[in-house]
């Protein structure tokens, strides 16, 4: 087992329901116009986005696997900033609630 996926495990406890993979990752959508063709346009606007320290969440978060895709059921974070929601505990605890019941 490689050590991102003994990371993932001791973080995630359960694997893609899916497709089984450990690559896992928590997703915060930002409220931000990226320009996904222009990698270097991109960091810069994301980067002016979060200057303020108070980046409105564009949507709910949840966990997603990078491989196939498959994403748990989401948690609802609307008028929160990123930086408020990246300093819950209990935002990401639930996060991980869901993504465990998912694969159950
Ligand atoms: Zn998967």
């Amino acid at each position: 087992m490689k050590l991102q996926e003994i990371c993932a495990k001791r973080i995630y406890k359960t694997p893609c329901p899916k497709c089984g993979s450990w690559d896992i990752i928590p997703q915060t959508p930002i409220d931000v116009d990226i320009d996904v063709n222009d990698a270097k346009k991109a960091l810069g606007q994301w980067a002016k986005a979060i200057k303020d320290g108070a980046t409105p969440l564009k949507g709910p978060c949840f966990i997603m696997c990078r491989d196939c895709g498959f994403k748990a059921p989401s948690v609802d974070c609307s008028g929160r900033t990123s930086e408020e929601v990246g300093q819950d505990d209990a935002v990401f605890l639930e996060m991980k609630r869901l993504w465990i019941k998912a694969g159950e």
